[in-house]
């Protein structure tokens, strides 16, 4: 690794924060702490963080708050939140808004860092440069926004289309949220309706990957409830890819 992650550690009780953040550093990443909503926040939005670890119930801004205004600001930016044991709502909730993921108290320091590391697997991973997908009897160009069916037909893709299908294939092994594609796709914040682009853009993505022959359509998009959407398993990428 050319430089160690930097993770911001937000979290109101101090032998928690302590503990987490020792966990890190031995770890080998860099931490920086903050004790309430306010200071969180700054530090969350500041440059060159890879990932955030919020807690939900915070002195002064709640974590729902600091999420939100995160995800404004910095859409892409990874969070992991820590929530109570049995608060499934807050749970969901933070899904809903954006976090990366979660982990419930009390925990340990040995499944904290493993979190840890799934996720900025899969966030400092570069996006692979797919350019073609395999779906039943379509090949999708990528690159050409094209869907050349077997028998010869062709569809287009607009620009936004190949490049949610494009996201949602380069993170296949994993459900991916409304907002993150919003952050990752469009590049904007959650800002409540413009989920709606999202679904709307994802139907458009199905109708046009139906079969026109209507013989085989596998599902080309999974729904996730209460979470977002999946590549189906019938989108493949070929193994030698330009
Ligand atoms: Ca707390």
């Amino acid at each position: 690794m050319p430089s160690k992650a930097r993770i911001v550690v937000v979290e109101d009780e101090p032998a928690i924060r302590r503990g987490v953040a020792d966990a890190l550093r031995f770890t080998g990443y860099d931490v920086a702490e903050a004790a309430d909503g306010p200071t969180g926040l700054q530090e969350a939005q500041s440059g060159g963080v890879d990932l955030v670890l919020l807690d939900l119930m915070l002195p002064r801004i709640d974590g729902f708050q600091v999420l939100a205004e995160l995800r404004r600001t910095c859409p892409t930016r990874p969070v992991i939140i820590l929530t109570a044991k049995g608060g499934e709502d807050d749970r969901v909730r933070g899904l809903k808004m954006g976090a990366d993921d979660y982990v419930v108290k009390p925990f340990s320091a040995r499944e904290l860092v493993a979190r840890v590391e799934a996720v900025l697997r899969r966030t400092l991973k570069p996006l692979d440069d797919v350019n073609l997908v395999h779906l039943g009897r379509a090949r999708i160009d990528l690159s050409r926004r094209e869907i050349r069916w077997s028998d010869g037909e062709r569809g287009d893709l607009s620009e936004t289309e190949a490049a949610v299908l494009k996201y949602l294939v380069n993170h296949r092994d994993r459900a991916v949220t409304r907002e993150e594609l919003l952050g990752r796709v469009w590049g904007i914040g959650t800002a409540g309706l413009e989920t709606r682009a999202v679904d709307m853009h994802v139907a458009r993505l199905r109708a046009k990957l139906k079969d026109p022959t209507g013989r085989d359509s596998p599902e080309v998009i999974v729904t996730v409830r209460s979470h977002g959407y999946m590549a189906g398993p019938a989108l493949t990428v070929p193994t030698k890819v330009k």
